[in-house]
């Protein structure tokens, strides 16, 4: 119901308040009520008491003065002879004496005889017959006779000689002003009637009770009459409660009669009325005060309450700001609680933050948190260039100096790009990767800027003392004028830092032509499964001509792909990436049959020549590949080669030199395939059992016009013969290439020169051509 506390507890604190006060104002108005009433009923009752005592009084006081009239002789000779004047007179004299409202004499025949008055009225029945009932009882009658419409009280005396000769009859009217002297012996003001019955209930003869009371006072004395005790009782009045009582009359004629003495309630109680009214109003000022006096306790409460709450909200919001602590009680104990918690929540969002947005190993920013640096740039659309820069061969490195170490190299090297670049948003985005972002007009400013940036990193480092060179490449992306998001551009300079490193680069800019669409690509590999089974794939040989016998004594088989919407595909486009998502098993499985089928065809038509698989480098390292292959070439007809090449060998030196011992131990024939490109180890040429080296079509198709490569060339040659293999020279595409290939005694040609890779019919024609040249 109440929202606020505050003024729920003023509430409940002046309901309470008032509450009280009104239990113990309606308690002493209760008791000062029921003592008024007492009082009331008590003085009613002794009034009735003294209104019995002054009945009796005048009622002897009438007896006395009609029984001296009714025994004095001259008054009965006088009725003896009728003489009514004297008669008369006589009752005029008793009347004037007595003072009394009422004389008169009726006659045993039923006239009255009035006082002062010469006429005889005859006496009602009823009248008569109340006369004739006194006459029976033994003393002197006296009760209430109604005459001329009006009670009196009255008593009776019979005038006898013996014989009865009438009754006098004494009244005193009870009237108004004979009520008012009943009031006035009362010590409180009551109130006094009589009350007749008549044909309507109980009336007042004078107008004493209002007209729209007169059921209710009827009702109250019919009441009254029938309860046998004659108590003071509450009677309801329009004009308010009041307690009356009710003394009967004793009756004359048979018309009752009634004394009715009231006294309303609110006269008895109207001498309190100071004390409630000033009662009331020391509680209105009290509940005033204590309203007042709560309402200030309550805010003394909830004040601090409410700031408590406005704290939390706001610490929901994320603002830390604590609670000011004033008071000593309970509620400053919550404050310094809800205080000390805030500031814990911060210490550990800060902590959190921390963590989520630095590298926990070095302690520089992470990746996280350089995206969120970038958005705004981004957003207002700075030429933004990311640089990704690479430790080169940091796994060796690591291994080499130790985990703990590479993060110390980490770090330096950050540390590095901040001295140079205070502002240029940084981060470590994995473990040998890290990336700087700055604006720069256009690439060579960029480029020039990198090349400071690699200069600075390339420093000897020194590590516990140690020095160490480190060697790294960058790739950088340019942020795009729309819809680009950080993650994107860091990780496109990502992709630049692989370009840059497959292209030995020290600084490569993002080429999206040559990196084209991974999703792309990977649909691509689904669909070369597909080609494998549906013969869009197939094979191409290339002849392997031997310098000394001038004879193809081998051909290189090479996959073609011909992509039903995308035409012809490179092997350079499909095979690395066949090697990158684990698809290239399947591809050199199916080459390896394929050409041991095909080799079969030729053998068939009597030319049974070596034919070159290539195998791909991550192929050497499982196990499995090299047995299945070596069923497979079981069935061979003529001797098979495998050509691998040198780095591959070098990057899973165990398991591919087994394997390679396993292929050399199944008669296959081993090829170090383009020798020269990648890094050449001559302790490793020593450790394989290859017969074969094949010189990279790079130096060859130079070395007409280079004088270095010819050397080179040439030495190579020598240690191959020196190790005990042949050399094939691939991508002979000139005569003269092949002359000077000759003289340097070079074993085997391979290139266009010599043939293109054709598909086997097409070898067949070339191999029946060339057999036909030499017979
Ligand atoms: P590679 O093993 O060095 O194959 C020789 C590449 O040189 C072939 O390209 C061939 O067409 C090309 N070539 C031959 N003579 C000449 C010449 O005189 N001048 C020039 N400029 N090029 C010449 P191709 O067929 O596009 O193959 C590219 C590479 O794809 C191959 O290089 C090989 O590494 C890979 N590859 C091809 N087929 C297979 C295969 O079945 N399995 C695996 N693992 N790799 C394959
Ligand atoms: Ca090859
Ligand atoms: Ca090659």
């Amino acid at each position: 119901m109440f929202r606020r506390l505050r003024l729920k507890l003023t509430v409940l604190y002046a309901g309470l308040f008032f509450l009280t006060l009104s239990l113990i104002g309606f308690s002493a108005w209760a008791i000062i009520a029921n003592n008024a009433q007492r009082m009331v009923r008590d003085e009613l009752q002794t009034t009735g008491i003294v209104f019995d005592r002054l009945w009796q009084l005048r009622a002897e006081h009438l007896q006395e003065g009609a029984s001296i009239s009714a025994s004095d002789y001259g008054f009965r000779q006088a009725i003896a002879s009728n003489d009514e004047p004297t008669i008369a007179s006589a009752l005029a004299n008793l009347r004037r004496r007595l003072s009394a409202d009422l004389v008169f004499l009726v006659t045993p025949q039923g006239a009255i005889i009035n006082a002062g008055e010469t006429t005889t009225i005859a006496a009602s029945p009823r009248l008569r017959q109340a006369l004739e009932e006194e006459l029976d009882a033994d003393n002197a009658p006296s009760g209430v006779l109604m005459f001329a419409e009006a009670p009196h009280q009255a008593v009776i005396a019979p005038v006898l000689a013996p014989d009865l000769l009438g009754w006098v009859v004494v009244g005193e009217r009870l009237d108004r002003r004979e009520m008012h002297g009943l009031e006035a012996l009362s010590a409180i003001p009551l109130q006094a009637c009589a009350l007749v019955r008549g044909a309507q209930g109980w009336s007042a003869l004078e107008p004493a009770i209002e007209p729209r009371d007169q059921e209710k006072v009827s009702g109250f004395v019919e009441r009254a009459l029938h309860s046998r005790e004659t108590r003071p009782d509450m009677l309801h009045l329009s004009t308010g409660d009041a307690i009356a009582l009710v003394k009967p009359f004793r009756s004359l004629d048979g018309v009752e009669s009634v004394l009715l003495l009231r006294y309303p309630i609110a006269a008895a109680l109207a001498p309190y009325q100071p004390l409630f009214n000033s009662l009331i109003a020391i509680g209105f000022v009290a509940i005033v005060l204590l309203s007042f006096g709560s309402w200030l306790l309550a805010s003394g409460i909830t004040k601090p309450i409410s700031r408590l709450e406005l704290a939390a909200r706001r610490l929901q919001a994320g603002a830390y700001e604590p609670v000011e602590v004033r008071t000593r009680d309970e509620i400053a104990h919550l404050a310094e609680g809800f205080n000390a918690m805030a500031a814990a929540i911060q210490e550990r969002e800060q902590k959190i933050t921390r963590l989520a947005l630095h590298d926990s190993e070095t302690d520089l920013p992470n990746r996280l948190a350089i995206e969120r640096r970038l958005q705004p740039s981004m957003n207002a659309g700075a030429r933004l260039h990311v640089a990704a820069i690479g430790v080169d061969r940091f796994a060796h490195v690591r291994g080499a100096i130790g985990y703990a170490h590479a993060e110390a190299l980490m770090r330096q090297l950050g540390q590095r790009i901040v001295a140079l670049a205070h502002d240029a948003p940084m981060a470590r985005i994995s473990s040998d990767i890290l990336i700087v972002a700055f604006t720069a007009e256009d690439e060579p400013a960029s480029r020039r800027r990198l090349r400071k940036l690699q200069l600075a990193l390339e420093q000897t480092l020194s590590l516990d003392g140690q020095l160490i060179d480190v060697a790294v490449s960058i790739g950088v992306a340019q942020a795009k004028p729309k819809d680009d998001a950080p993650n994107q551009l860091i990780q496109r300079a990502s992709i630049a830092l692989d370009q840059a490193r497959a292209a030995c680069t020290k600084i490569a800019f993002f080429d999206e032509a040559s990196y084209g669409d991974p999703t792309r690509n990977l649909s691509l590999m689904g669909e070369m499964r597909r080609a494998l089974a549906n013969g869009d794939m197939t094979l191409a040989h290339q002849p392997k001509l031997n310098l000394r016998s001038n004879v193809i004594e081998g051909v290189e088989s090479l996959v073609r792909w011909k992509h039903p919407r995308r035409g012809m595909i490179g092997p350079d486009v499909f095979i690395p990436m066949a090697e990158d998502t684990g698809h290239i098993r399947a591809l050199t499985d199916w080459v390896l049959a394929r050409a041991i089928a095909e080799q079969k065809l030729l053998a068939q038509s009597g030319r049974a020549i070596t034919f070159s698989v290539n195998i791909s480098g991550r192929l050497l390292s499982d196990r499995e590949f090299a047995q299945s292959a070596m069923r497979l070439v079981e069935a061979a007809a003529a001797p098979i080669c495998f050509e691998i090449t040198e780095t591959a060998v070098i990057d899973n030196p165990d398991i591919a030199l087994e394997n390679i011992d396993l292929f050399a131990r199944g008669d296959v024939q081993i090829s170090i395939d383009d020798y020269g490109s990648g890094l050449s180890s001559l302790a490793y040429l020593k450790q394989l059992p290859a017969h074969e080296l094949k010189i990279d079509k790079v130096f060859i198709q130079s070395l007409a016009n280079s004088q270095r490569d010819a050397l080179l060339v040439r030495s190579t040659i020598d240690l191959a013969h020196g190790l005990g293999m042949k050399v094939t020279a691939e991508g002979v595409e000139t005569p003269a290439t092949l002359a000077l290939l000759n003289t340097m005694g070079c074993d085997i040609a391979q290139g266009y020169l010599v043939g293109r890779p054709v598909p086997i019919d097409q070898l067949l024609t070339i191999l029946a051509d060339a057999a036909r040249r030499t017979a």
